[in-house]
């Protein structure tokens, strides 16, 4: 199962059937060391504790949980579309 949530300028998605059978939460320990302590361990999985606005706000782009998390199931999008627009331009 993908959880997911926004952050200021993109959106985090964990998939948690890859973290069924991990017991080291590198994410969370990354995000508290890092970033701004947005993610907790839930019933062994790491979710958002706060209301979507508080995420924006904390979150500091750090990547630091998709990162440290040593199996794949952190994937952050940051979309870019100026950088899309460069790209197509100089493909011409
Ligand atoms: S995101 Fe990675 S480090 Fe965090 S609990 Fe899931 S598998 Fe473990």
């Amino acid at each position: 199962m993908k959880y997911e949530f926004e952050i200021r300028t993109g959106r985090v998605q964990i998939d948690h059937t890859l973290c069924e059978t991990c017991d080291e939460y590198e994410c969370a320990k990354a995000c508290s060391l890092y970033g701004r302590n947005i993610l907790r361990i839930k019933d062994g999985k790491p979710v958002t504790f706060m209301p979507p606005e508080e995420i924006k706000r904390r979150d500091n782009e750090c990547l630091a949980c998709e990162f440290h998390c040593p199996y794949g199931a952190v994937n952050i999008e940051l979309p870019f579309p100026e950088l899309e627009e460069y790209l197509k331009k100089i493909e011409r």
